[in-house]
């Protein structure tokens, strides 16, 4: 089986891009609550915006406790993982990844774009996202497709007609035939 599989927010924690710019302006922290972030102020989504491009912030962030669990298990099952990112592509993003996780290919891809093409491309089987528009658009598409929702999720919360995890462990013990 063919997995792929977004970084941010879903094997990395997201939230410190987004903290990085309220404690800039000595603001508290709140989670985004859309996709665009249109809930921030405006100077608080520029901020962030720029912290795109800056490689500091976007290569220090920190995978999950159990991002390194569930890949490696993938892997050791036989399954093929496959991590496909929006992101800045100046930044050195395959370095910072192959640093965190030990995967069978990495995929950039240009920010705000659909990842539809690269995922038929790929041949990928399952996807695993935190997106709301690329999952609805990739579980259209008739790829399997599983959507992390959780309490950092906050964007994604309108969305119930496509599989859901809490966590990447959640599928370890939910979805036995992708284990199996
Ligand atoms: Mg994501």
């Amino acid at each position: 089986m063919r997995l792929g599989i977004d970084l941010d927010m879903t094997l990395v924690d997201f939230n410190p891009v987004y903290q990085e710019a309220f404690d800039y302006y000595g603001m508290e922290y709140e989670k985004p609550k859309t996709w665009g972030m249109f809930d921030y102020p405006r100077f608080i989504r520029k901020r962030i915006f720029k912290s795109f491009s800056n490689s500091k912030i976007m290569c220090s962030l920190h995978p999950y406790d159990d991002s390194h669990p569930f890949i490696n298990h993938m892997r050791h099952l036989g399954h093929q993982v496959i991590i496909i990112t929006a992101r800045d592509p100046k930044m050195n993003n395959e370095h910072f990844i192959n640093s965190l996780f030990q995967v069978d290919d990495i995929i950039v891809t240009q920010p705000g774009k659909s990842k539809q093409k690269i995922l038929k491309e790929k041949a990928i089987d399952i996807w695993i996202d935190d997106c709301p528009d690329q999952v609805i658009e990739t579980y259209q598409s008739g790829i399997e497709t599983i959507m992390i929702q959780n309490n950092d999720t906050l964007y994604n919360q309108h969305i119930n007609h496509i599989p859901r995890i809490n966590r990447l462990s959640d599928l370890l013990v939910n979805i036995p035939e992708l284990v199996n």
